[in-house]
């Protein structure tokens, strides 16, 4: 029917389901976009998890090639923010300094130096990107930590269910993600992103939740960020906490942000290793 409706679909057709990224049930045509401005690209939703997925990409090499990741000015306010909101969450899950965290889809590092700053133990790990302000500090998805974040990068995800089940696959005790969810596939939905190509998946609720139940997790989830627990690792108390902080995300910035910058890594449990990094980096050179 949707076929019909936009003559902008070429005369190949394309298939009105396809077999879901996720789950492997069958996914319903949902609506199409023009993606990198030339692109036909249909989008397809699944009835048992409520993942929205596109077509297999085969513009990916383009969007992941072009000028266009330049136009991304908000970098450095997202490392921000999720610095923060990262910390609030070890604060609240009574994490350790000495706790192993790993930040899974890394970029250029900023986020990682950033942690490390606010004091806490935070390797790098990027398939793709290069390491350019966390160097040192490389480490593997296969080991276990005890925090990972894995920050705008599940709509990323081309085989959704194998990019998950390496990332889940250590029994990580804690994993903090962010992506934006979907209400329904909306063509004029910003997340969509056609300009850039990149998101090729889109979560819900429910698909949150359908992963956690997958992957033997705990989870809260808020509009933005989403925390997957080993289960049962949450006592009541800090469960609520947990859920109220990613719940409310936008709040939790706001009391995060209250913070005097000088008090991050210098009060509390963590202590900066800005200076120790330095000492420990220089050591090894030698
Ligand atoms: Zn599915």
């Amino acid at each position: 029917m949707l076929l019909a409706q936009h003559s902008a679909v070429p005369a190949v057709q394309k298939p009105a389901t396809l077999s879901c990224r996720l789950c492997e049930a069958e996914a319903v045509l949902c609506g199409d976009q023009i993606v990198l401005g030339r692109f036909n690209v249909l989008y397809y939703r699944c009835p048992v998890c409520d993942l929205i997925q596109t077509e297999q990409p085969t513009w990916l090499a383009e969007a992941y090639g072009g000028p266009n990741a330049a136009i991304d000015t908000g970098v450095i306010d997202r490392n921000r923010l999720t610095a923060r909101l990262t910390w609030l969450t070890a604060s609240v899950l009574g994490l350790r300094p000495t706790a192993r965290c790993l930040d899974y889809g890394g970029g250029h590092g900023v986020f990682v130096r950033m942690m490390r700053d606010s004091g806490l133990d935070f390797r790098w790990f990027d398939r793709f990107a290069e390491n350019l302000y966390a160097r040192g500090f490389e480490a593997s998805p296969a080991d276990r930590y005890d925090l990972v974040t894995a920050f705008e990068v599940f709509e990323h995800f081309v085989d959704v269910r194998a990019e998950l089940t390496t990332l889940f696959a250590p029994r990580h005790r804690y994993v903090l993600g962010s992506t934006l969810l979907h209400e329904g596939f909306n063509r004029d939905w910003w997340y969509l992103a056609p300009e850039s190509g990149q998101h090729v998946a889109f979560f819900s609720r429910r698909t949150l939740a359908w992963i956690a139940d997958a992957f033997g997790y705990d989870v809260a989830i808020g509009p933005s960020y989403t925390l997957f627990a080993e289960k049962g690792s949450l006592g009541s108390v800090r469960r609520s906490a947990v859920a109220l902080t990613i719940a409310r995300a936008r709040f939790a910035f706001r009391v995060a942000s209250l913070i005097p910058e000088f008090m991050i890594g210098n009060i509390g449990r963590f202590r900066s290793r800005t200076a120790s990094d330095s000492e420990a980096l220089r050591r090894a050179k030698e």
